[in-house]
């Protein structure tokens, strides 16, 4: 990990989770507060349902919200959809855009992932930009150049005054319990921090850089050693007080 880099842990609750699972919130937050509070920032990503009441729990623990996607407007015709600003009024701080299931589900582009991106910006969210090859796109040996271009179509040109934070999905190792091995992983997200400080400078080298993708208490550690990972993005694993709370524990 990035000595200067504060890490972050993010829990993406993708379409899971009714009023019962505040209770797992309200666990991790008795867990965090025994331990004398987190020591990264930690976020959690539940339905956008949820976002207010977890507010409420979650806060006291130093835990801050994200949504899981938003729109690219701030309001109008788009039945289904919700706004970064709407996500900001709910009291999140973090959106994630550009995920795996949102571009397999929904056709999301690199262009379009974009335009999320700055929405987030002009709401005051951190957008959490998720890149990632598919098994096919490693096992012809393009792993890297996939996500780089995925990166540099991706990330705004333009983000001064705002964060991005990136995460490193092998689509592959999604909830599938498959993991890159360490090696992998070192390349990649080295890769990453190359293509930031490219084109951005000193901005680029303090950008946070999650790895996701079956991430759980067993291979945390091991994953969150690893230089350039400054933290996870944890699907599966974030369900449960007890595994997310390893998981933040392992920073
Ligand atoms: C994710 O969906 O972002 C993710 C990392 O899922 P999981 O941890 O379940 O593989």
């Amino acid at each position: 990990m990035t000595a200067e880099i504060t890490p972050l842990i993010a829990g993406n609750w993708k379409m899971n989770g009714t009023t019962a699972a505040l209770g797992e919130v309200q666990k991790l937050a008795g867990l965090l507060a025994a331990g004398g509070g987190p020591r990264c920032t930690v976020v959690i990503c539940p339905p956008a349902t949820l976002l207010e009441r977890l507010n409420e729990l979650a806060a006291p623990a130093g835990i801050v919200s994200g949504g899981q996607d938003c729109h690219t407007a701030t309001s109008g015709a788009h039945t289904g959809d919700i706004s970064a600003q709407m996500l900001a009024d709910a009291g999140a701080q973090y959106v994630i855009v550009g995920h795996s299931e949102r571009r397999t589900n929904h056709g999301e582009t690199d262009a379009l992932v974009q335009q999320k991106a700055v929405a987030a910006h002009a709401a005051g969210l951190v957008p959490i930009i998720c890149v990632g090859e598919t098994e096919a796109e490693r096992d012809a040996g393009n792993a890297v150049s996939i996500v780089i271009g995925q990166l540099e179509r991706s990330v705004p040109d333009d983000w001064s005054g705002h964060e991005v934070v990136i995460a490193y999905e092998p689509v592959w190792a999604i909830g599938t319990g498959r993991t890159p091995t360490a090696a992998d992983i070192v390349e990649m997200h080295d890769a990453i921090r190359g293509q930031l400080e490219g084109r951005f400078g000193a901005r680029g080298s303090s950008t946070r850089i999650l790895y996701g993708g079956s991430m759980k208490p067993s291979n945390a550690s091991e994953i969150l050693r690893i230089g350039n990972v400054n933290g996870g993005l944890v699907g599966g694993a974030s369900l449960l007080a007890n595994d997310f709370h390893a998981i933040i524990s392992a920073v």
